[in-house]
């Protein structure tokens, strides 16, 4: 069913019984049109190194088992990476750190995340983004957070009966958390709002607890400011969270 209005957007997320449905529902996705022409620019054009690829070129759905303990919250697609290959996550270096370390965790079967047919399986964790569609320079607008917004609340929605806690990569995906706590818990966030940072967690009784990490971006682990053992540790507090260690 294809959603091209906000409002389509909000009641076809409502209406989605299951993450089946829900994953075809964003797949379906067109309401936001500069995000719309930004993917599939991206995926007429292509990066050299992929030409030969055909991109996916759509929304991003969640990744990960229906009765996961623990999400995984990221900003959004990356246009060579999820944006590419259909999978959040994956095929880009944001994804290769991060799936090294869950599967250091051991919640992923294997250690890399090349493409949406590779055999990886996670454990106890499902992936999602705020926004599902790749914006240009990573940054959506405002208009667009809140557009997309019904997927994400949905999809919390969905898996509630068993999510323990959230790990909120970076700011942008900090921020969201407020009003889904609202739209799926109905709990009124903490006033003043507690302020991101790596390794911050927030616990408001009757919602999944919030984890902050700096974001599995290049730019971060590149430069040495969130490294493979700094995640390992927020992994495992996200495990003791969720009563997995
Ligand atoms: S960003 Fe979200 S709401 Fe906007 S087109 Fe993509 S999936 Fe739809």
């Amino acid at each position: 069913m294809l959603s091209r209005t906000p409002a389509e957007v909000s009641a076809h997320a409502a209406g989605a019984p299951d993450l089946p449905v829900l994953d075809a529902g964003i797949a379906d996705c067109f309401a936001c049109p500069r995000l719309v022409a930004w993917r599939e620019e991206v995926a007429a054009v292509r990066r050299a190194s992929f030409r030969e690829q055909s991109y996916w070129g759509r929304p991003v759905p969640g990744f990960g088992p229906a009765g996961a303990a623990i999400g995984i919250l990221g900003l959004a697609p990356a246009a060579h990476g999820g944006n590419r290959t259909g999978r959040v996550f994956t095929g880009d270096r944001s994804g290769d750190v991060l799936f090294a370390a869950l599967h250091r965790a051991g919640l992923a079967n294997q250690p890399t995340s090349v493409a949406a047919d590779d055999g990886l399986e996670l454990s106890h964790t499902r992936i999602f983004a705020a926004v599902r569609c790749a914006p240009p320079d990573n940054k959506p607008l405002p208009v667009e957070r809140d557009t997309c917004a019904p997927w994400l609340h949905r999809e919390l929605d969905l898996i509630s009966p068993t999510l323990r806690v959230v790990v909120a990569l970076g700011a942008f995906a900090w921020a969201a958390w407020w009003p889904a706590m609202t739209a799926v818990y109905g709990r009124r966030p903490p006033v003043p709002r507690p302020k991101f940072g790596h390794g911050a967690q927030v616990s408001v009784p009757g919602t999944p607890d919030l984890l902050g990490s700096y974001h599995v971006s290049q730019q971060n682990t590149f430069t040495g400011r969130l490294t493979p053992g700094m995640l390992d540790e927020i992994l495992g507090r996200a495990k003791q969270s969720a009563g997995l260690a």
